[in-house]
Formats: structure tokens, sequence, C-alpha cells
């Protein structure tokens, strides 16, 4: 079993034992069938997600490596997060828990609400649109997808910001929905939105921006870019 917490992020190996062990150590965990099973479905979502995050350590500073740069031009590839183990997909896999959001406490959690529906984080990407001046509007997954695409084009600072930002918000999200389950500790939108904001801000910082443009002006001053 060793092996299974190698360049285990902690959030990880919280996951695994809050999950299937049920905060039995995995050196005393009874191999029973079931459990392997269930432990190599959950190994499996474990790389999958991995794949989405990146080795990414200090997500203080967000790295540009970040996979959304091999999503930009595939709309389709977005659903790459359904590969995230929400709780809807581990009840699927026949795990007895309370599927409810842990963020709003009030709907299922399944892809399109963690990362679209909730009210917690409708909250932070209100809050992010607002600092980019465009008005937020509730829309199903599929038309977000629509609103992506039709927006997030181009190299203007704008849409610079509006990538880095979204790539955070799902992040921090996730991170946020994992400290709530397993670190019973939890962060305000106005926490989250300031540490999207510092980490959109440290990424761009010390690029070349045209700051004679009025627009570019405003974003760099809403977003602490020096
Ligand atoms: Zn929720």
């Amino acid at each position: 079993m060793g092996n299974i917490l190698a360049n285990a992020g902690s959030l990880w190996v919280a996951w695994i034992k809050g999950y299937a062990l049920k905060g039995t150590a995995f050196w005393e965990a009874n191999p029973k069938p079931q459990l392997s099973w269930i432990l190599r479905k959950l190994l499996k979502l474990k790389n999958e997600a991995a794949d989405l995050f990146g080795s990414v350590v200090d997500w203080n500073i967000v790295k540009s490596k970040w996979v959304w740069e091999k999503l930009r031009d595939k709309r389709e590839k977005m659903a790459i997060l359904n590969r995230l183990p929400t709780k809807d997909r581990l009840i699927n896999m026949g795990m007895d828990l309370n599927g409810l959001c842990d963020l709003c406490n009030t709907e299922l959690e399944d892809r399109d609400h963690l990362f679209n529906g909730c009210a917690f984080v409708s909250g932070i990407w209100r809050k992010i649109l607002q600092t980019c001046r465009i008005p937020h509007r509730n829309l199903c997954w599929s038309d977000f997808l629509d609103w992506v695409a039709n927006n997030f084009r181009g190299k203007s600072l704008l849409v610079s910001i509006l990538k880095l930002a979204w790539i955070s918000l799902v992040y921090f999200v996730w991170e946020e929905r994992n400290f709530r389950r397993f670190r019973d500790c939890s962060r305000s939108v106005d926490n989250i939105f300031d540490s999207i904001r510092r980490s959109v801000g440290d990424r761009i910082n010390g690029c070349n921006i045209n700051k004679a443009d009025s627009v570019n002006l405003k974003l760099c001053l809403e977003w602490n870019i020096g």
C-alpha cells in the first residue's frame, strides 16, 4: 500500500481515508475484495484529477502549464471536470454517503452543481465578473460553456484574467469542498475571492500591459496588478 501514498497530496490521503477506509490507517486496512475494488477506483479518480490540476504544488501562484492551455479550443474537453470524484459519482460506485454539497448543504453535489449552480460558487464567480465589469447571469452548465467559448477568446488582459480566475475558481472550490469535508474548516466567499484575486494578480504581474488603455488600467487596479 505504501506506493499508494507516494506523491499523494494530504487532501487526497484524507479523502481516501474518509471515503474508503473511514479513518483506518492504510497499513491497518483489512484488504477485503470490495475495499480493494473501491480503492482501485479511487486511485484511478485521483490520477485523473491530478491530470486536471497538474503537478502544481503552490496554488498561490497559478502556473501557466495548467491543463487549460490544452483545453482552450475544445469545449468538449471541459468534460474533464467529470473525472473529479464528485459525490454523485461516488454514490454511483456504491458508496454509502451523504450526497449533499458541502458548500451550500442544500443540493446534491455533482459537477454542474459544484462548478456552476451552487449558490456559494456563484457568489465567488459573481465577484470575479463584477471586478471585470461583466454582468452576472445564472446559466445552466451548457449555456455556461457557450459563454466560455464566446468570451475566453483572444489575448486581451480581460480574457487572461477571466481564464486564470476561472481556473483558480475550479481549484479553490475543489479545495474548499475537501477542507469542509475532511478538515472541518471553512472559508467565506470573500476569503476565497481574495485568494483568487491574489493568485491571478501574481500570475499577471510583470507581464507587459498597455496601461494607456483605460479598460486595462481599471482591471489592473481591481486585480492589484502592478
Ligand atoms: Zn452547493
